[in-house]
């Protein structure tokens, strides 16, 4: 038999509470509440509060479940969350919602998930779960089973109103956007990237995104996908921005003058100095990049401690210890990979001598750099720089807190 729909009034959103250290609490609550708000803004939700240890929606007739919980899957810092039935804290309240809710429901076990928060009801957690069950048992004749139930039905006593439901979706997990930080992540138009950009936000960082091509010399293929990607991002952080950097005439520059074996030590410097710039503008305290351990040739240890020198802010790498496999299973599960894998001409391949130096010293480098000028280099590819945000401004306001 179709379960009868009496659509949810509200929605509860859990977070992990090991997340939560000390004086972090209070920020993370209010980040993540404010994110909600964000991600569910018109579907229908009226109002969010913040009891002790959740977040609960508060939804319009006519919101639409569904969707919602799309958008509450992409929030992260959220553990799971849950459609939910309001109802007066009393237990003939309980009995009536729960009577209604599972009129319909085809189940031949269940169990009842009681939680006291709100400490001035008069029964216990168990008391309700026996006194509850009973009236179940009695309604349907279906058998309680604690262990592997058809149905479990949780109900959270709060004060005022308790909350019923009957499922608890995983959320994404991580930290809310917001809670750690900015970063300033290299996004190139390949596979990796954009999924180090999505490990770095589910962190808690809000992440401004950096691209470097080649046009005119080559086409703007990449940058376009760049920006396809940074828009697909988006929905992690409710909005972005997406800088483009003028990369070809710097390349230009170190092909006319430094050893070819070092020219792909060399690009990644200079990206590095001018994400430096871009970082400091946009007030981040660290730069992001795909570099995976041994993936490609300017990826080994030398390389990479090469490459970073000409960095003041720590790089942070969040797939260094990953596989291709594992790095294209997640950009799978994010929807990144179909745009990463479209065609385009990347930079770093223009100019690339059959044979680049796998263990760059960094004297050679720096003997290398003495013939360029560091500084106008840098400043060429600010100047050119082109900016492109992506999401809405927000207009709402910050979420009710109730201790
Ligand atoms: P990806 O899949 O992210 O392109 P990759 O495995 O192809 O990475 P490389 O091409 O060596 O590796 O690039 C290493 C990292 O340097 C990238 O993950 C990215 O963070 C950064 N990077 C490379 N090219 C660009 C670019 N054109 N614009 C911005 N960042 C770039
Ligand atoms: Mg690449």
């Amino acid at each position: 038999m179709e379960a009868r729909v009496i659509n949810p009034n509200g929605a509860v959103v859990h977070y992990h509470e090991i997340a939560l250290k000390g004086d972090n609490r209070p920020l993370f609550i209010r980040q993540l509440a404010g994110n909600i708000r964000r991600a569910t803004e018109h579907l229908g939700v009226k109002a969010i509060e913040i009891p002790r240890g959740r977040i609960v929606l508060y939804l319009e007739e006519v919101a639409q479940w569904d969707r919602i919980a799309d958008r509450l899957r992409k929030v992260f810092g959220i553990a799971n969350f849950s459609p939910v039935w309001r109802v007066p804290t009393q237990m003939p309240a309980f009995k009536k919602a729960v009577s209604g809710l599972i009129d319909g429901r085809s189940f031949s076990s269940f169990r009842l998930a009681a939680r006291r928060a709100f400490k001035g009801y008069p029964l216990t957690s168990m008391e309700v779960n026996q006194k509850l069950g009973r009236f179940v048992q009695d309604l349907t004749g279906a058998a309680v089973d604690l262990d592997n139930p058809d149905l479990t039905i949780y109900l959270e006593i709060l004060e005022g109103e308790s909350l019923i439901y009957f499922e608890k979706p995983r959320g994404p997990g991580g930290l809310p956007v917001g809670a750690g930080g900015r970063v300033a992540s290299l996004l190139s138009g390949g596979i990796d990237s954009p999924v180090a950009s999505y490990l770095m936000m589910k962190r808690g960082c809000r992440a401004a995104f950096i691209h470097f091509h080649s046009h005119p010399y080559l086409s703007r293929a990449s940058a376009e996908k760049a920006e396809e990607l940074a828009e697909h991002l988006t929905e992690y952080q409710f909005e972005s921005r997406l800088y483009l950097v003028p990369f070809g005439e710097v390349q230009r520059q170190i092909v006319l003058s430094a050893p070819p074996a070092l020219r792909v030590v060399l690009y990644r410097r200079f990206m590095l100095r001018i994400a430096e710039e871009v970082a400091i503008r946009e007030k981040a305290g660290a730069l992001v990049t795909g570099e995976s351990l041994g993936q490609v040739a300017s990826q080994t240890l030398e390389n990479l401690a090469a490459i970073e020198e000409a960095s003041n802010l720590p790089i942070l790498r969040p797939l260094i210890g990953s596989d291709k496999e594992e790095i294209i299973v997640l950009s799978k599960k994010i929807g990144t990979f179909p745009i990463s894998i479209l065609p385009d001409q990347d930079c770093c391949r223009l100019f690339i001598p059959p044979h680049p130096s796998v263990g760059a010293r960094i004297e050679d480098v720096r003997r290398a750099e003495s013939r360029l000028d560091i500084h106008g280099l840098v400043k060429l590819g600010l100047e050119g720089l082109q900016l492109k945000t992506f999401g809405a401004i927000t207009t709402a306001g910050p979420p009710r807190e109730t201790p």
